[in-house]
């Protein structure tokens, strides 16, 4: 069986505790993936040195050399795109295509990151000065921390170390515990990558990596005082505790957290086209990516139409391991994650009152029952005050509401506390116009699923769902660098602003 390593100063190294923490199939927990170290202190402070010390050289190697590493880094992704997926399928359950499409947007995100190399455009400005210039440069920051969730193993971790790099900065990256395997396979593509474009001027360390647990590897992250930044995807509740910590040593920090997401059907939609995108958005994932669709929030004009259209093929859906041909849908992450969602479905049951019309239940027929599969789950007769309409579930349960007009659903809409992502379908150009105006979320679909972000475009949220910053596009790379101002004075005299010119 497969013992993994951490990956410090350019080194695959044991964790100094000695132990591990075993990696199964989702799908079939007969599956042993491998075992991976539970990671300590030392470890970090280990990998933070050998990225501190990396800094120094790294942060001089031009901005087009370091873009010609993610270039190297995106080919590497494309040659083996398969591979990857089907590993990625293995360890966190989601299907192939949609492992495919995660690997995807790794590539497209190392392609965007190598092309930035050759932009990290500045500013210059006039100076209110005769004989003098003003210009501003991108500087890197020093030694990021990446901390990333299980949903998104491969495109979330690319979305933060990959502009970090190309701005100049060193990393130490702690991927989720549930998916250790394809952050393995990514540190291992950016090494190789370093090596081929670097050559005999290879730097140790501009890539860490060090397994564990947030408990123990997380925190050391948070209290280590030569980690200057922080991105961290995950939920709003460790995304709290980061931002304080973090606030008090005055690191910077970038979070993404949980998500609420609905989609709007209003009463003249395409409805075809409405029932396939909320089928990929409430159950794509098996309902576990952050822009998940979580409350469908219908016109009462076609609430029951649509509801018995969506009940039948949802009940059609197919659950299995996601590498197998024909499955539409893969088990939930883990079995903590599963009774997370059945403790969900009990709310609503029983707490909430709303009425369940599809699933409710573990899948448990044949080979099924050897995962951690639960069947696609509906609840009618929702109201935006029940638990199940307001709290992420992160599963593959989905809240019906009822709306009598657009301004009613926009008010449903925005009636939780976080601010990902949304859509409306309508084929109503002035409702599309308003809802965009209107609905308070990071990312807003007009006849779109709530999922399918593009790597080329700012992601994030508003609300509890970040701190205001975004990834994907040119938007990140605001975040991985600092600004510096620069003056040229060429007047040969001591001029003094705002003094000698007013
Ligand atoms: P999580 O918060 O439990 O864990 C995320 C990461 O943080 C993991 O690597 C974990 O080990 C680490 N961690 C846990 N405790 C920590 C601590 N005290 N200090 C430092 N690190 C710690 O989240 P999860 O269960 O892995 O992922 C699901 C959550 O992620 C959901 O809430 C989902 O909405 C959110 N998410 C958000 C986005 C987004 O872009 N907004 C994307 C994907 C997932």
């Amino acid at each position: 069986m497969d013992y993994f390593k951490n990956f410090i100063n350019g080194e695959w190294k044991d964790s100094s505790s000695g132990k591990y923490t075993e990696n199964r199939n989702p799908a079939n927990t007969e599956d042993l993936i491998g075992y991976f170290p539970s990671s300590t202190k030392e470890d970090v402070n280990e990998a933070v040195k050998a990225a501190r010390e990396a800094f120094k050289k790294w942060r001089l190697v031009p901005a087009p050399k370091r873009g010609d590493v993610l270039k190297v880094v995106g080919d590497i992704m494309l040659q083996r795109k398969d591979d990857i997926a089907f590993e990625m399928t293995r360890e966190m359950g989601k299907v192939f295509a949609e492992t495919k499409g995660d690997t995807q947007e790794g590539i497209d995100t190392a392609y965007y990151a190598a092309s930035e190399g050759r932009r990290l455009f500045g500013y210059n400005a006039p100076s209110e000065l005769p004989n003098k210039m003003n210009l501003s440069f991108r500087i890197p920051i020093g030694v990021g921390g990446i901390i990333t969730p299980w949903n998104f193993p491969m495109a979330i971790p690319t979305w933060k170390i990959f502009p970090a790099l190309v701005c100049g900065n060193t990393v130490v990256f702690k991927p989720a515990e549930l998916t250790p395997k394809t952050a393995n396979t990514l540190v291992k593509i950016i090494d190789e990558a370093m090596h081929e474009v670097l050559g005999k001027d290879y730097i140790p360390g501009v890539v860490n990596l060090i397994h564990g647990s947030g408990r123990v590897v997380g925190e050391c992250f948070l209290e280590n005082k030569e980690i200057d930044l922080i991105s961290f995807t995950g939920s709003t509740v460790v995304g709290k505790r980061i931002n304080e910590v973090g606030g008090r040593e005055l690191k910077r920090v970038s979070l993404e957290l949980g998500g609420k997401n609905a989609q709007i059907v209003m009463d003249d939609a395409n409805l075809e086209l409405a029932l396939d995108a909320v089928l990929w958005g409430a159950f794509g994932t098996t309902g576990q990516r952050c822009t998940a669709t979580s409350r469908l929030i219908l016109h009462e004009k076609i609430h029951d139409k649509f509801l018995k259209m969506l009940v039948e093929r949802v009940n059609k859906l197919k659950l299995g391991y996601g590498n197998d041909k024909g499955v539409d849908v893969g088990p939930c992450v883990s079995e903590a994650q599963r009774e997370t969602v059945n403790d969900y479905v009990k709310i609503g049951l029983n707490e909430d009152k709303a009425t369940l019309v599809a699933g409710g239940d573990y899948a448990k027929e044949g080979n099924l029952a050897k995962g951690w599969f639960y069947k696609p789950t509906i609840f009618k007769d929702v109201t935006p005050d029940m638990r199940i309409a307001k709290e992420e579930i992160f599963g593959p349960v989905l809240a019906v509401l009822k709306c009598n007009s657009l301004d009613n659903a926009v008010e449903i809409l925005n009636g939780t506390e976080y601010g990902l992502s949304s859509s409306i379908f309508t084929n109503n150009v002035n409702d599309a116009f308003r809802a965009v105006r209107d609905i308070q979320a990071g990312i807003t679909y007009i006849n779109g699923a709530t999922i399918g972000a593009e790597a080329h475009m700012p992601f994030g949220g508003v609300k509890a769902t970040g701190n205001g910053h975004r990834e994907g596009g040119w938007t990140v790379y605001d975040f991985y660098s600092e600004w510096k101002a620069v003056y040229i004075d060429y007047s040969g005299k001591l001029q003094r602003a705002q003094i000698d010119n007013y």
